[in-house]
């Protein structure tokens, strides 16, 4: 399948999911746009692997829970490349608390960078996309977008807001080549998830299989981590002309969460 041609921003991809989708977006021809925290030699490093393969591959450090660096970003992004084909916005962060307890600061950043900057992203590149009659918009929900879980309230609403957005985002754009949907991934082993194994088995005085098995995949019928790949592929597949008349969903890839 050739994105060739196009151009994609995804959030939040210098690590996990962002970064296993942007490999799939280049690995079939989009030029890209990193965006995220981290290492500045590891970044560059991803950007000049991504970059060999013969597409243009930039980065871009807008910190998504602050409009103006959003607009400047898409601004800086337009002016290079001459348009924004495909918006992936993945960036996301958590914080797990009893409501009771719950860090207002934490409330107000998870809101921002989980959902706001989706809005922010989608309001300042859907003229372009409707104007070019061609336009994808990717948002990473959660099968905590379908489903809550205790202690999560921050994240669980800010999921849930983002399937909204999805579908009104989706019905205003639905005439002119612009489609906009939702992916909600179960459990991936992303780095964050994985760091946190150890110390869970250390805490619980089981074994890093059992806290695999038992505590993280409790809720996931297939007992397999969602895999950035499968996440990739489905957003390649969701960017395709095939995928056309696929709008406004919520699309969930969770081993079976939430059939339950
Ligand atoms: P991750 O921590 O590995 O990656 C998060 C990315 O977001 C990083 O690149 C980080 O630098 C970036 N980021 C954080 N704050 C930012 C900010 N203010 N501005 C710009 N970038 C920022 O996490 P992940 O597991 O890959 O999660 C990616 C997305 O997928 C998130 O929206 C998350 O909610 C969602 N998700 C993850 C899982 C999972 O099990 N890992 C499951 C369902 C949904």
């Amino acid at each position: 399948m050739s994105l060739s041609g196009r151009t994609a921003i995804v959030t939040g991809s210098t690590s996990g999911i962002g970064l296993g989708i942007a490999e799939a977006l280049v690995a079939a021809g989009a030029n890209i746009v990193l965006n995220g925290f981290g290492d500045a030699g590891e970044i560059e490093e991803i950007r000049q692997r991504l970059e060999s393969t013969g597409v243009r591959a930039v980065y871009n450090g807008a910190d998504m829970s602050k409009p103006d660096t959003i607009e400047a970003m898409v601004k800086e992004v337009e002016a290079e490349f001459g348009a924004i084909d495909i918006v992936v916005n993945n960036a996301g962060i958590q914080t797990v608390a009893p409501i009771e307890e719950f860090p207002v600061e934490r409330w107000d950043l998870i809101l921002a960078i989980n959902l706001s900057s989706a809005f922010h992203m989608s309001r300042l590149t859907v003229k372009g996309m409707k104007d070019r009659g061609f336009g994808r918009i990717i948002n990473l929900a959660s099968a905590h977008g379908l489903v809550a879980s205790p202690y999560k309230s921050a994240y669980v609403a800010a999921k849930h807001g983002m399937l909204g957005l999805t579908k009104t985002v989706a019905l205003e754009v639905a005439e002119h080549g612009v489609t906009c949907n939702a992916i909600c991934p179960g459990y991936v082993l992303t780095p964050l998830v994985a760091k946190q194994i150890p110390d869970t088995a250390k805490a619980r005085g089981i074994t890093e299989e059992e806290v695999k098995r038992d505590v993280l995949l409790a809720a996931q019928p297939t007992k397999h981590f969602v895999t950035t790949e499968q996440l990739g592929a489905l957003a390649v597949f969701l960017c395709s002309d095939a995928a056309a008349s696929i709008t406004g969903a919520a699309l969930p890839v969770d081993g079976g969460w939430t059939a339950h």
